[in-house]
């Protein structure tokens, strides 16, 4: 009989893999990984990253791709400009995205983390392989920690810290793009620094959170940080498809022998080789269940897969699977909870696309100005002051006029007709004047009409106040 180890089952969940008992962090040295999970993140890692850095620059109608400038809120979608005012068209979208996400994790578990994940994929496709190209694959990494200072510790590391520097630099710059947009960091970047201390200062500052994440930080900001990571526990159920050990197959794990028949033996197919551990980014094995710092890197299958054939086992002790299927040997099946999730989606697309598709190009608001009642016009009529406001979302220059549409009455700009410049918001006054013989009651409704030379763009509601048809 062969001795099993013994599994307590539950206690790896009482702590962090990364942490020990006495609260000190674990330095993960994850071996490089190789095989055909790992060429084919790569593939997209290295895509998705083009279009990272690609993205700011691309313009649509001479705005960018994409601009989320929160401090100014403005944003750019596509090259569609959001205002303030279409803030429930973002909120929709925002809440597509995040029920996309929900949805997509209910299926598919943490594919996003492994695969497209912008953290994963710097500290996996950048940061790390920089770390194994200078300091070599984890041995040689865990033997460089721990030997003394020499000058070839002091030159190996100063690379991989200046680096890593100049890539959070890059990384710095290039978020910065995502909010300022290109035009505005350019100008910063070449114009006087005195006049951008501001920007600068950011840049200084994003440079070095990234570069305490992709240096120190690591691993913790999945399995500690990350929000999404967390919720994995409410998301995932036992249909959700994940990176997963297929104990059934597997366990009754023990170490190879030369001709051993082991399935005589009681022995499964993990040949405890501890392959899939060495290769984790987050430090954990798979082998214990699901677990909330599995990032879904794949790294394990590639390992597992690699030794299994060395030895002459079938393939896929790690794979992606649901716990079900492993259990129960069961195939994907389509629950109530993806259907319900999946129309909850559905309907978000479809009332944003309609929302989107019917958004008006111009958006008109005249409301009286605050703290003046009416005029006295002569002896027959009123006048009532208001504030114009705006917002021209089209790409070109617009001459708008105004027109009353229920009443006979009379509309006097105050000053210019206010320039409406394409992706502006203009603002500017009007009086509005009305005969007495018009007017039925202190607060009269208005409809007024907002052209571009004859074509009706809006009508807009206000109203005209005036001591009523009583007082003549
Ligand atoms: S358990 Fe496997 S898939 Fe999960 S993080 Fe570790 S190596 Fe990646
Ligand atoms: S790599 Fe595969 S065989 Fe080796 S310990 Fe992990 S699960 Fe078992």
């Amino acid at each position: 009989m062969i001795e099993l180890p013994t599994i307590q089952p539950e206690s790896f969940r009482d702590h962090i893999a990364t942490v020990d008992k006495d609260g000190k962090r674990v330095w993960v040295y994850p071996k490089k990984p190789k095989g055909k999970f790992t060429r084919y993140r790569n593939y997209v890692g290295y895509t998705l990253l083009a279009i990272f850095f690609i993205a700011p620059f691309i313009k649509i109608n001479q705005e960018p791709l994409i601009m989320l400038n929160v401090l100014e809120r403005h944003f750019v979608l596509f090259g569609i400009v959001f205002w303030p005012q279409d803030f429930h068209l973002f909120l929709l979208a925002t809440l597509a995205l995040i029920v996309f996400v929900v949805l997509f994790t209910v299926i598919y578990g943490r594919v996003f983390c492994g695969w497209a994940c912008p953290q994963t994929i710097f500290m996996e496709l950048v940061f790390r392989k920089i770390e194994y190209w200078i300091e070599g694959d984890w041995k040689q990494q865990k033997l460089l920690n721990e030997s003394s200072l020499t000058q070839n510790k002091i030159l190996k590391k100063a690379a991989k810290h200046g680096l890593f520097f100049a890539i959070s630099f890059i990384i710095s710059n290039l978020f910065l793009t995502y909010i300022i947009g290109t035009d505005t960091w350019l100008k910063m970047i070449s114009d006087n620094p005195g006049k951008h201390m501001g920007g600068l200062s950011s840049m200084f500052i994003f440079t070095a959170v990234f570069y305490f994440v992709y240096a120190k930080f690591r691993e913790q900001v999945c399995t500690t940080v990350c929000p999404y990571g967390r919720l994995q526990g409410v998301m995932l159920d036992k249909k959700s498809i994940v990176v997963a050990y297929d104990y059934v197959r597997g366990e009754g794990r023990a170490k190879i022998h030369k001709n051993e028949n082991r399935s005589l033996s009681g022995k499964g197919d993990c040949i405890d080789c501890h392959h899939c551990v060495d290769v984790c980014p987050t430090g954990i094995d798979i082998r214990n269940g699901l677990q909330m710092e599995c990032i879904n890197c794949t790294a394990c299958i590639d390992a597992c897969d690699d030794i299994l054939s060395k030895v002459g086992f079938e393939t896929g002790l790690i794979r992606y699977a649901s716990e079900e299927a492993i259990a129960e040997r069961k195939p994907f099946s389509f629950t109530k909870r993806i259907a319900a999730y999946t129309t909850v989606l559905l309907l978000l697309i479809i009332s944003l696309s309609i929302l989107l598709i019917t958004r008006p190009d111009v958006e008109t608001s005249i409301l009286r100005t605050p703290g003046i009642l009416y005029q006295k016009q002569g002896e027959m009529a009123y006048s009532n002051l208001y504030n114009l406001k705006i917002v021209n979302k089209t790409q070109k220059n617009l001459i708008l006029n105004f027109k009353l549409e229920n009443i006979r009455g009379e509309i006097k700009m105050v000053g210019k007709v206010p320039d409406i410049k394409a992706q502006a918001i203009s603002e500017g006054a009007m009086f509005v004047i009305l005969d007495k013989s018009q007017i039925s009651s202190r607060k009269t409704k208005l409809e007024i009409g907002v052209y571009e030379g004859t074509r009706k763009i809006e009508t807009v509601s206000t109203s005209f106040i005036s001591p009523g048809n009583n007082q003549n």
